[in-house]
């Protein structure tokens, strides 16, 4: 099933989670969209009370914190992309962290064709015997990716600080624009900003966008519904079922936000915002 989102900070809509839940429900996923932490409090609650697991979706949050606790966690399973696009990029591959001994052993097995035992395990024991228990797969990380991995891990820091610096220049620049809307963010979290969405209030996001490319700035769109895509549709989701979520898709754009972005950049990436913004409700307002 697919909960709806708040439309004010786009992640999952705590209240509508639990009427969601059946008897088949395994686990809540929730996905810390743009960087900014769920609310996990809620959700452990919930979660707790359904004896489901909690799965974050923190693809977009490595290096945020909620409530001082790091993503990470804060959930049952919390899983990272180093996909090249993400903080840390390590070509592809990622990884899920979780403080059960027991999951954590059934995901060793898993990304290993569901062998009990790796190679450095038996040539320690000295030994040549292994089992495989259940079914898995090669979802093994290479030595490569993880040493490139692990050099960015040394950046990261740095590189969250100088995406909330930006956020902080969009925010302040678009505050006093009321066709513009940041996404809302709760005090208790510290945002990783791996996006930066805004939601456009009475304008037409087609002409904006095209008239920012137009202008060379690199907006895009974070994301088409998941449902909306035709494997969704064939396993019987049809369009209406998350209200919120489809307006949303309808009004946002991402802004460039990435750590090697200028002060200077920025500023022109504000002003082109403006402007073609300005335009549209001109032109929208006859
Ligand atoms: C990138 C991303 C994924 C997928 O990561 P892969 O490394 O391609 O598996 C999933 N969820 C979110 C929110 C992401 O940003």
């Amino acid at each position: 099933m697919f909960a709806d989102v708040d439309a004010s900070s786009l992640l999952l809509d705590v209240e509508l989670v639990e009427a969601n839940i059946t008897p088949r429900t395994k686990a809540i996923i929730a996905v810390d969209y743009a960087g900014q932490p769920c609310d996990y409090d809620a959700l452990r609650a919930i979660a707790d009370r359904h004896d489901v697991h909690l799965v974050a979706d923190a693809c977009h949050a490595l290096g945020a914190s909620y409530k001082g606790r790091p993503v990470g966690s804060v959930a049952d399973m919390s899983v990272f992309s180093f996909h090249p696009v993400k903080h840390v990029a390590a070509g592809e591959g990622g990884a899920i962290t979780t403080n059960d001994p027991g999951l954590a052993e059934r995901m060793r097995a898993f990304r290993n064709h569901g062998i009990t035992t790796d190679h450095h395990q038996r040539a320690k024991r000295g030994d040549f015997f292994y089992k495989m228990d259940e079914l898995g797969y090669n979802y093994r990380l290479s030595d490569i990716q993880c040493a490139l991995a692990l050099s960015q891990m040394r950046k990261l820091p740095q590189s969250i600080s100088r995406r909330r610096e930006i956020a902080a220049i969009y925010d302040e620049a678009f505050a006093k624009t009321p066709a513009i809307a940041p996404l809302k963010t709760a005090s208790g979290a510290l945002h990783a900003y791996h996006l930066y969405v805004v939601q456009l209030e009475e304008v037409e996001r087609a002409q904006v966008f095209a008239g920012l490319r137009a202008e060379n700035i690199g907006v895009n769109v974070h994301y088409i519904p998941i449902y909306w895509h035709p494997y969704y549709e064939r396993l019987g989701y049809s369009r209406g079922l998350c209200p919120v979520a489809e307006a949303a898709y309808e009004r946002i754009l991402s802004l460039p936000m990435f750590q090697g972005i200028t002060d200077r950049d920025v500023e022109d990436v504000v002003t082109a915002v403006e402007k073609v913004v300005g335009l549209s409700v001109a032109s929208s307002s006859g």
